[in-house]
């Protein structure tokens, strides 16, 4: 049975480098944000995170030999009209319930049935014990409970919803289109929205009894070794205090990975720096940061963020 490590929260939020980080790891085989690899890899044939288009990357050539016979054997209009059908936000009340409608629950076991053999492929081809997707969706994860054959495992990744909104206002070019598409951007109240929804439906599906670590971004900055080891901890994966020397709280060093998609930071090799963002201190506009700090009140106190800072 697959044992995967699903990376949750909003978008913006850390997700990217805590997936790379956990990516150094013995044991670990980070994938990327899979919810995207259908689209944006079997269809358009976008760039890997080791630089090459998908199509000719090895590791993902494998990955799908080992788990359907060639990715030529999927049928990828099935799994998007799949997707369009059970993987919704506005679903996460029926998918959260204790028992799914037989239309709905054939349709779930299906569209994850896709998932489950791209992450037991992954874990054959790369003899890892631990997958992780950075997939981040609420709904996704909601879906993949319901998978047969599945260990899965949550960590739940929160940053200051205020910096959260200040990225989101940023616009950023989109590398794997080669310049052509940028990132998509929110304004500062719709990203406080998000953030609310979003946390919140992972603190549901912890309560439905889905094993689920909470991760606060800026902890991980402040004690990287500390935060890994948890997570890890989480997966039941044993580290090393060796195993952690490729990071310090500075900087950490990165290898090649195979990101299928996600944030651009999954090309970033070599050394990084490890430093908080706190632009949107200076840069977030004032009606928009306390708009931002009214709509997400109830959750920044559940997390331990202070209200004004
Ligand atoms: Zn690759």
């Amino acid at each position: 049975m697959a044992r995967v490590l699903f990376l949750g929260g909003l978008g913006r939020s850390g997700t990217t480098l805590v997936e790379r980080l956990l990516g150094e790891l013995p044991g670990i085989c980070a994938l990327g944000e899979v919810v995207h690899l259908w689209q944006r890899d079997l269809r358009d044939d976008e760039r890997c995170g080791c630089g090459l288009r998908f199509s000719v990357c090895e590791f993902w050539q494998e990955i799908g030999e080992a788990a359907f016979g060639g990715w030529g054997h999927v049928d990828v209009d099935r799994i998007t009209r799949l997707r369009a059908t059970v993987e919704r936000t506005r679903h996460i009340p029926r998918l959260a319930g204790k028992t799914l409608p037989s239309g709905l629950r054939e349709a779930v076991v299906e569209y994850t049935s896709f998932y489950t053999a791209v992450y037991e492929a992954a874990a054959l081809v790369s003899g890892a014990r631990v997958i992780v997707d950075s997939s981040k969706h609420s709904a996704l994860a909601h879906c993949l409970r319901w998978a047969p054959a599945l260990d899965l495992r949550v960590a739940h990744v929160v940053r200051d919803p205020r910096g959260v909104a200040y990225s989101w206002t940023k616009s950023v070019d989109r590398p794997e289109t080669d310049g052509a598409e940028q990132m998509t951007r929110y304004s500062a109240g719709r990203s406080a929205l998000l953030w609310t929804g979003h946390n919140a439906a992972f603190g549901l599906l912890a309560r439905r009894g889905v094993p689920t670590v909470r991760l606060r971004y800026e902890h991980l900055l402040e004690d990287p070794h500390a935060e890994l080891r948890r997570l890890a901890t989480h997966a039941d994966l044993p580290v090393r205090d060796e195993d952690l020397a490729f990071v310090s709280t500075d900087a950490a060093q990165l290898r090649t990975g195979h990101s299928a998609a996600g944030n651009p930071m999954r090309f970033t090799v070599g050394r990084v720096p490890l430093r908080r963002d706190d632009a949107w201190r200076q840069a977030l506009p004032p009606r928009q940061r306390a708009l931002v700090g009214a709509v997400c009140a109830p959750m920044l106190h559940k997390y331990g963020y202070k209200e004004i800072s």
